[in-house]
């Protein structure tokens, strides 16, 4: 793996005058009118750097809205001409890095279902060629830090040094809070092999609803990032893509106002050192409290079962079972047998409190 890139610093190519790079606007262009009046309400509320839409929309399922396409562009670039806002797009095939070219486009991303293909990302890396333009790549839609990666070489391979990341998640095989999840820890990976790269954070997808974006912003905040790139419609519920996670321009206003930005710790080498391997285990102590959420609400679902096949809570073989294992796993992890049997005495030992609590329920019920 290429250890360097030769990769320009953020403020080489956007002036943010040292705040985060906010990037806002539209999941997707869908009018002329829809994309002025957005622009035209963001630029007036003075936080965003950028303005951005999503001209060809790559849709899980056919029949979705798929973008207006070239169409689309006539109506950016005049949305730019109005506010001064430099415009990003969406690119996935050449063809769309040519027209991108050919209405002025000043930034482009590389969606998180293109980054999953290393044909594409180099077919996109040849078309780039001899091209003086920033480029930023979403993380790939599943959790492989080494496809993100990749499609970083091959696109710095085609002498693009004005590059981003976009932290946007990672989607999920079953339900669960976030319609991408976070995985901050991979950002963090990803930081440790590429520290010139900036990292936007991309909480709209990550969030996939309205209520969350703040809570993930201040995340993404709290772990240093360079920016935020954040979904804006004029009229969100009328949203043809992405509806449930977009904001009106003020009140993405209001939520960034609520924002707490960290100011940039400039301290001695020993310092941020520290600090980084104290945010990684901040991290780390969160998705564990994430793992054990989920084990609880399994826990819970057995309780349920138990109870109504008039099962007891607690069944010996199982426990001694249970005990065992964990505790081999861990060695096999390098971990100290008897720290991780004291601490799965104390797991199991809350979850029999919450499956006797679940035994009782019904009982009180019936
Ligand atoms: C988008 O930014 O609108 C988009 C399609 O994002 P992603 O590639 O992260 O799904
Ligand atoms: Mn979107």
């Amino acid at each position: 793996m290429k250890a360097n890139l030769d990769v320009q610093p953020l403020s080489s190519w956007i002036n943010t005058n040292n705040k985060p790079l906010i990037i806002a606007g539209p999941c997707s262009a869908e009018t002329e009118e829809q994309v002025l009046e957005t622009a035209r309400g963001i630029a007036k509320e003075g936080y965003a750097h950028v303005l951005r839409a999503g001209v060809w929309k790559p849709r899980t399922r056919p029949g979705s809205f798929e973008g207006k396409g070239e169409e689309a562009l006539p109506w950016l670039q005049q949305a730019k001409k109005e506010t001064g806002l430099p415009i990003a797009i969406e690119v996935a095939t050449p063809q769309h890095v040519e027209l991108a070219m050919k209405y002025d486009v000043d930034i482009l991303w590389i969606g998180a279902r293109t980054t999953v293909n290393p044909f594409n990302v180099q077919d996109l890396a040849d078309a780039m060629k001899g091209l003086d333009v920033p480029v930023l790549i979403k993380n790939p839609v599943n959790p492989d830090l080494a496809l993100w990666l990749g499609a970083f070489e091959r696109i710095a391979g085609a002498g693009i040094t004005k590059l981003g990341a976009i932290h946007r998640g990672f989607s999920n095989a079953q339900e669960t809070k976030y319609r991408n999840s976070p995985m901050w820890q991979i950002a963090v990976e990803f930081k440790t092999h590429f520290p010139q790269i900036p990292m936007i954070g991309d909480p709209s997808h990550m969030a996939g609803k309205r209520a969350y974006l703040s809570e993930l912003t201040q995340r993404a905040m709290d772990l240093s990032y360079d920016g935020l790139i954040i979904e804006s419609h004029r009229n969100p519920d009328e949203a043809w893509s992405d509806a449930s996670q977009q904001v009106t321009p003020s009140a993405l206003k209001e939520l960034l106002d609520g924002i707490e930005f960290r100011k940039a710790t400039y301290g001695s080498d020993f310092q941020s050192e520290l600090d980084r391997l104290r945010q990684r285990l901040d991290n780390l102590d969160r998705e564990l409290l994430e793992v054990l959420a989920s084990r609880m609400s399994v826990v819970e679902q057995l309780g349920e079962y138990k109870r109504d096949n008039n099962v007891a809570v607690l069944q010996l073989d199982r426990w001694k079972q249970v005990h065992t294992s964990r505790a081999d796993w861990g060695k096999s992890l390098n971990l100290y047998p008897e720290t991780i049997e004291e601490l799965f005495k104390l797991i199991h030992m809350e979850s029999i409190r919450k499956q006797t609590e679940v035994m009782n329920q019904t009982s009180a019920q019936s």
